[in-house]
């Protein structure tokens, strides 16, 4: 079992956030201004709906106005531009979303350009990648600045630290780098061509791991010690999978003998929790602070773009 001071609770901080998030809406309504996020959800990807649902469900529960426009798998580049340049024109509109994946055939990046980037709350937008970039405010990819609170409130030094980035997408592992070198840690980035990737990965003091694939970090990976955020998250739904990963832990066969499936990270969490000094679960580490990061980024874009 891992004791509490191992773990990094990703639930209690994203709770801590929403707290923040919570009271400065107060203030915005209190001055006549409800912050607005609409979401686009095109096709019927079932990861995206949970999601797309989790992020109504918490705008609902902080009184943030919030809107789903679902789409089918079949529309066509036209007609989702032309809904976004809809959301665009809409004065009371904070922040635009656009669920990805988008449906096979579409350019996503004709999608996400054509968002005004003063509502675009997830950070995708050319402009302000070119912010983050140079380090200027604007609106940054929730999920990597949700591994960057995560770290300041746990009281984790990043500053002159080694850090390892696993993955490098535009979503996670890019901007994720970007945030790590702005707080002046060294940074490292792997990815599917790295040679050795275990050799590289020990090197690190934080390891933040973003490949989408489950379990491929093992103890060997993993220095003595090291803090270890996973972003990964994988619906495991065969026994002989959960058996093998989750080894003794009842808590996860009870919830795949009661749901049939159980998550599971990039990390192979019983192998490494003994040996690094923190480390984040899945569920309840990075999830529920990229929802919280969400909040607060249509909360600053609502103050940003309204002057309050
Ligand atoms: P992606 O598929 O776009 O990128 C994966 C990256 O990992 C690529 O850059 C690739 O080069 C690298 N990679 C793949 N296999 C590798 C290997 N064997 N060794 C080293 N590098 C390897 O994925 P993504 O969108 O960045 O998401 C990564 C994971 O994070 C997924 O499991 C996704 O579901 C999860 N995710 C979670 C949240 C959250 O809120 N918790 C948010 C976004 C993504």
């Amino acid at each position: 079992m891992t004791d509490h001071d191992t773990l990094l609770d990703g639930t209690k901080t994203a709770a801590a956030i929403r707290a923040e998030v919570a009271a400065e809406i107060a203030a915005l309504r209190a001055a006549g201004v409800t912050p607005r996020l609409e979401v686009v959800l095109a096709g019927d990807d079932p990861a995206s709906r949970v999601y797309v649902g989790a992020k109504a469900k918490a705008c609902g529960e902080l009184g943030i106005g919030s809107h789903t426009h679902e789409l089918p798998a079949a529309v066509t580049r036209g007609e989702l531009e032309e809904l976004v340049d809809r959301l665009n024109a809409d004065r009371d509109l904070d922040g635009i979303l656009v669920q990805l994946p988008l449906p096979a055939g579409l350019d996503s990046h004709a999608v996400l350009d054509r968002i005004d980037p003063a509502k675009d709350v997830d950070g995708f937008h050319p402009h302000n990648v070119g912010l983050l970039q140079q380090g200027r405010p604007g609106p940054v990819p929730c999920t990597p600045a949700g591994v960057m609170e995560l770290l300041r409130r746990e009281g984790i030094e990043v500053a002159g630290r080694r850090a390892v980035v696993v993955g490098r997408s535009d979503i996670v592992g890019k901007p994720m780098a970007m945030m790590l070198l702005h707080a002046h840690a060294t940074v490292t980035v792997c990815h599917s061509r790295t040679r050795d990737l275990a050799a590289v990965t020990r090197q690190a003091e934080i390891l933040v791991v973003a490949a989408g694939r489950p379990a491929l970090i093992g103890a060997d990976h993993v220095a003595e010690g090291a803090v270890v955020v996973d972003v990964g998250v994988h619906r495991v739904d065969d026994l002989a999978t959960v058996e093998r990963l989750f080894p003794g832990n009842t808590r996860k066969l009870a919830t795949f003998s009661s749901r049939g499936s159980v998550l599971a990270g990039d990390v192979d969490f019983t192998a490494v929790a003994p040996k690094a000094g923190r480390i984040t679960p899945v569920p309840g580490g990075v999830g529920p602070l990229t929802i919280a990061m969400l909040m607060a980024n249509t909360v600053r874009a609502a103050r940003r773009r309204r002057g309050v």
